[in-house]
């Protein structure tokens, strides 16, 4: 076959960002890079192609000779098909996510393997076998829609389950905790992972300033610059809900849960060093074996387990146990063998099913309910404003969105920007609700109610006031983490990583941080001013 040599090129490129280096060999990259071949399959499954029209389509008598006055111009206005051409291309791009910009996104199902009626009567789980289709979105969280994919940064992790009774959201990360408790913090601390709004550059001071102030954010930086703070792209990683939630059996009995995924590809890390080379060869290495990998028909799978805390046991736990920079301990609270998520099917349109795809937290069905975990409650609200200002007020419409399998679909909700009413892969529609009534109560056979569908009661009480979290026992267990989860190899790793970025901060910053590592164990903070003084050795030697 015949490839112009940038295409050339771009193929042998991809072959040795991807072979380690093997020479380009057309036949091997047929068998190993499905991504590459897309266009080409497209050709081999389309060989007549259809008419070109416009968007009102109409047929267009050519594709590539603007209406001018003479062979060199001026354009005429008449040539409709070119503005609408240019219109639609000055519209392509939608605001960005101002987090969890860059993604890749896949179909699935998930299926249950072990009975937890006993704890929900949530709909996915109603039966062992049970099959569920799922959306899923994994992510960096700070870079922007081109940024490279092995960027240390967590990861999100966020699932779509369409079911009977509407769509569940679980938007999570490949970290079992958060930065922070409050989310009144939240944009100050995102404004400190992105650029600083000067010099639009990564700005060292204002990473550490923020992270130094704030202590509670030492669990979760101690597992972003430790092995798992670059994972090899997102099949190898867990997910977690991170949040606390409550699970509500069918007598109405409420416990509180935490959901993990657990990869079934086994957790596998990049160093450093290779993190950082695969960003300059491939900077798209996440999204391109995620999406290789489901052609190849290695479908990834994931196999969820809860864990379980009574409201009794809630009361007396030494931790508050809504506290996002904490975990539960598997020793008290063991991980519950609930089902697997399998991913089988790439999307056919980035833009339509993972750009448009828009995860909310708010986004529970029966049996599933908050807790009271300030940041669930913050992010109750975010993610659907976000979605109302980047899709439009009406962005359950888009298919990816839709609630397909909790049909037929009856709101008192109407009109709004975009309303096209839905049309989805099942071909089942509601059209302007059929003609029934828009106000509730009414006598016409509107939408009832499901009282059944509500959400378990509970008691709330304390003293209103503006509480300050901010010393709430930062330190214990990241100490735990510190003395036994790591070995000395991996504290040796995360004492340098630590120190590498430190170093870019000024001095009364540096020596803050460092005093906060010191406090979860003397070592830490000693690893990392060693670490630091030892670049600054490397520095003068280079002068
Ligand atoms: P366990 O020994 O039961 O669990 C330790 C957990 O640490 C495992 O889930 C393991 O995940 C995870 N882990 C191992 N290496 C790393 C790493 N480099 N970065 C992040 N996580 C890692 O102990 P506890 O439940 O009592 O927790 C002890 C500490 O472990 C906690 O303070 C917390 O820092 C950390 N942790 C706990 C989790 C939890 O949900 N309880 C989850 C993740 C971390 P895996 O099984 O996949 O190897």
């Amino acid at each position: 076959m015949n490839y112009p040599d940038h295409f050339l090129y771009k193929k042998s490129f991809i072959i040795c960002s991807l072979n380690r280096y093997l020479p380009y060999d057309e036949n091997r990259m047929a068998n190993i890079d499905p991504a590459a071949n897309q266009l080409t399959d497209f050709h081999k499954k389309k060989q007549t192609p259809h008419r070109s029209t416009n968007p009102h389509g109409c047929p267009l008598p050519t594709l590539t000779k603007s209406l001018t006055v003479g062979p060199r111009g001026p354009i005429l206005l008449q040539d409709t098909n070119l503005v609408e051409h240019l219109a639609a291309f000055d519209r392509e791009r939608i605001p960005e996510r101002v987090v969890h910009a860059k993604g890749a996104g896949a179909f699935g199902y998930f299926e249950v393997t072990h009975d937890i009626t006993r704890w929900t009567k949530a709909a996915p789980f109603e039966f062992v076998g049970k099959r569920t289709d799922v959306a899923v979105r994994f992510s960096t969280v700070g870079g922007e829609s081109g940024s490279a994919d092995t960027a240390r940064d967590p990861r999100g992790f966020a699932v779509k389950l369409y079911t009977e009774d509407g769509n569940w959201d679980l938007v999570g990360n490949n970290t079992p905790i958060f930065f922070i408790r409050d989310p009144i913090l939240f944009p100050s601390f995102i404004h400190t992972q992105k650029r600083n709004p000067q010099t639009h550059l990564k700005d060292p001071d204002m990473f550490w300033d923020f992270i130094s102030l704030r202590p509670e954010t030492t669990h979760q930086v101690c597992f972003l610059f430790g092995d798992r703070g670059t994972p090899d792209g997102y099949r190898h990683m867990n997910g977690y809900g991170s949040h606390t939630f409550k699970l509500v059996n069918a007598h109405g009995n409420p416990v509180y849960a935490k959901f993990h995924w657990k990869t079934d590809q086994g957790v596998k890390n990049l160093c450093p060093k290779k993190a950082h080379q695969i960003s300059a060869d491939d900077p798209d290495y996440s999204i391109h074996d995620l999406y290789n990998a489901i052609a190849d028909h290695r479908y990834p799978s994931w196999s969820l387990k809860i864990q379980v805390m009574t409201f009794a046991q809630a009361e007396k736990f030494r931790y508050n146990p809504f506290d996002l920079t904490k975990i539960w301990p598997q020793a008290e609270f063991p991980l519950h063998p609930v089902g697997r998520m399998v991913l089988d099917r790439n999307p056919t349109s980035y833009f339509n099913q993972v750009e448009q795809l828009a995860f909310a937290p708010a986004n529970m069905i029966p049996g599933i309910e908050p807790s009271p975990d300030k940041m669930l409650q913050g992010r109750l609200f975010s993610y659907v404003d976000t979605h109302r200002h980047r899709l439009g007020p009406n962005y359950v419409q888009i298919p990816v969105n839709c609630p397909l399998r909790s049909i037929p679909l009856r709101t008192y909700n109407r009109d709004g920007a975009m309303n096209v009413d839905t049309m989805h892969a099942s071909q089942l529609t509601y059209r302007n609700n059929d003609g029934a009534p828009n106000y509730f109560p009414n006598s016409f056979s509107g939408p009832v109610e499901t009282p059944k569908a509500d959400i378990s009661s509970y008691t709330a009480s304390g003293q209103v006031e503006r509480y300050n979290s901010a010393d709430d026992d930062n330190y214990s267990q990241v100490t735990t983490f510190w003395n036994k989860v790591l070995g000395p190899e991996e504290r040796k790793r995360l004492a340098a990583n630590i120190g590498g970025h430190l170093n870019a901060a000024s001095p009364f910053i540096r020596e803050r941080a460092i005093t906060n590592f010191a406090k979860v164990h003397p070592d830490f903070g000693k690893m990392i001013r060693e670490k630091i003084n030892s670049n600054v050795d490397s520095n003068k030697a280079n002068l």
